[in-house]
């Protein structure tokens, strides 16, 4: 997920729009840091009663993250239901999140690079056999930078595996690295005619159920059954660095009240 205040850096060359990007990015980052949607207006909401209910998809499945966090958080409990009617998953972690905690040292940066995926591992592990995921080691923060590099080693996978979908952070998630690990997969898609389908993860801290920035006819529900469900909420208790406070009086990156959009008894996608 990474945290809300490394959301933006602007990286064009032209002055103006270098600005009006960077504006942008600091609404979006605003927006992130902004007190977000409690649960309990989703949960009023209905989601699950308003929109289209998807089944599983065919497999192979190739599941992109810009953190590693992104994959559990947005479609954990899918992965979980597919590899349990032995559907054959593919995961592709493009930064390992080593600027989560904010500013620090390359030292700093590269060991909590490290608690990162062997976070993820356990992660992974706890929703069942999965090989592990294709580490692509981009900086976090900077995923736009790489957008080619993306979509190249997106599409190499979608070849590799025969993937039938694809499922990628979606890209209007106000977080710059989700925009564009989810447009790189999109252009990934488009070579290769695979469906994408994308996953919401920092929408459910800013919007709301009649926001319009929402394409609420493009999204379905993925029930989870009880055993999935049981499967997410433990891969997700694994990422411990994401849990705790990140130093004194700093709050988590995922405190209670952001797990608890992701510890439904459904997930949600955009087609
Ligand atoms: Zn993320």
């Amino acid at each position: 997920m990474s945290t809300p205040r490394t959301a933006g850096r602007a990286r064009t060359k032209s002055g103006a729009r270098t600005k009006s990007r960077a504006r942008t990015r600091r609404a979006a980052a605003a927006a992130i840091d902004a007190r977000g949607t409690d649960e309990t207006v989703w949960r009023a909401a209905r989601l699950p009663e308003r929109l289209p209910r998807l089944g599983l998809p065919a497999g192979p499945v190739v599941v992109v993250a810009a953190h590693p966090d992104d994959e559990v958080l947005g479609f954990g409990g899918t992965i979980a239901a597919l590899l349990a009617t032995g559907v054959e998953v593919h995961t592709v972690c493009l930064t390992d999140g080593e600027a989560s905690h904010g500013p620090a040292s390359a030292c700093a940066q590269a060991e909590l690079a490290a608690r990162r995926r062997g976070e993820l591992a356990a992660a992974l592990g706890e929703l069942g056999p999965l090989p592990d995921p294709v580490y692509a080691a981009l900086p976090d923060t900077s995923l736009d930078a790489y957008e080619d590099d993306v979509a190249a080693l997106t599409r190499e996978v979608l070849d590799t595996v025969g993937a039938a979908v694809c499922v990628a952070p979606w890209e209007g998630d106000l977080h710059s690295d989700h925009e564009a690990a989810g447009r790189a997969a999109r252009r990934a898609c488009l070579r290769t005619s695979v469906p994408l389908w994308s996953y919401p993860v920092w929408m459910w801290h800013w919007a709301g159920p009649q926001d319009p920035r929402v394409p609420w006819h493009r999204l379905g529900v993925l029930p989870l059954g009880a055993a999935a469900l049981a499967r997410k909420k433990a891969a997700l208790a694994r990422f411990a660095s994401q849990l705790e406070p990140r130093g004194p009086g700093i709050a988590p990156v995922l405190p209670p009240q952001e797990i608890a959009h992701h510890t439904r008894a459904f997930e949600t996608v955009l087609r």
